[in-house]
């Protein structure tokens, strides 16, 4: 199966934090939309990878995205070797997806920028037709190049290039987040005498709704900074996917959406 669109992240509920209800409003739009964990999770300080497997299928049923896969990488110690960049390539060449979200390059935890090194190694080897991989099947695959490359936002603080607005979908990404009971607070599903972790505390999930009080949105920067960053949005619904009709916002954004900053809806109005 081809996608429009594959989200990749660390660990299982970074793609939901960052960009949850994103991916839920391009199944809305009839996207074919991936996500790729390169770990289970299970280094995590509550929970099992067990359980984080479960609460991550969960969480795709919730958003509807439509493929979900689990790499083998190792939670707290992934690296971008060689063998790491080929899996990606593997992943870029069976799924093709036009456009790829991933973690920024400066942030909190070693894996999220371990993983942003992985993928722009893997976006540009995936391109070489010399060099060759084989799918599950054991066919040789074509190389790929997905044609745009977009960072979310973690941790630490990047400016946004633009902002999606969720506000049709915002209730999704909170309830994908939620079923994460093991890591953020939902203490009807979830009781444990594990230590506390900053997800886990009550105010983390207060202050994702708060933060949605003055716009809900996520926030995405760009791998560069490309001259005229409307434009480049705009060329995620045009270009990139071909499929969606115009983007509604890309030319003229909306005056609600933050100062200076592109921004897209992906609801038609
Ligand atoms: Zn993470």
């Amino acid at each position: 199966m081809n996608l429009d669109v594959l989200a990749i992240g660390a660990h299982p509920d970074d793609v939901e934090l960052c960009v949850g209800g994103t991916l839920a409003a391009l199944v809305r739009e009839g996207y074919r939309v991936g996500i790729v964990d390169c770990t289970r999770g299970e280094y995590g300080t509550r929970g099992s990878a067990s359980l984080r497997l479960e609460e991550a299928r969960r969480a795709q049923e919730i958003l509807g995205v439509h493929r979900r896969e689990f790499l083998d990488m190792p939670d707290s110690a992934v690296a971008p070797t060689e063998d790491a960049i080929i899996e990606l390539v593997r992943v870029l060449r069976q799924y093709r997806p036009h456009v790829v979200l991933f973690p920024p390059p400066f942030e909190r935890h070693p894996d999220h920028e371990a993983v942003h090194r992985i993928v722009r190694s893997a976006y540009f080897k995936s391109g070489l037709a010399r060099l060759r991989t084989f799918g599950p099947d054991g066919t040789e695959q074509e190389p790929y190049r997905p044609a745009r490359l977009y960072s979310y936002i973690q941790a630490y603080h990047h400016e946004a290039d633009f902002f999606v607005d969720i506000s049709q979908t915002f209730e999704q990404k909170l309830e994908a987040i939620r079923a994460y009971a093991s890591q953020v607070y939902v203490p009807e599903r979830y009781r444990s005498d594990e230590p506390e972790t900053v997800l886990s505390r009550p105010d983390f999930l207060e202050s994702v709704v708060a933060r949605a009080l003055l716009g809900k949105y996520d926030r995405c920067a760009l791998r560069r900074r490309l001259p005229g960053s409307r434009a480049a949005w705009a060329s995620f619904a045009q270009r990139a996917l071909p499929v969606a009709a115009t983007s509604p916002h890309g030319a003229s954004p909306k005056s609600s959406a933050p100062a200076q900053r592109a921004c897209w809806s992906p609801h038609p109005q």
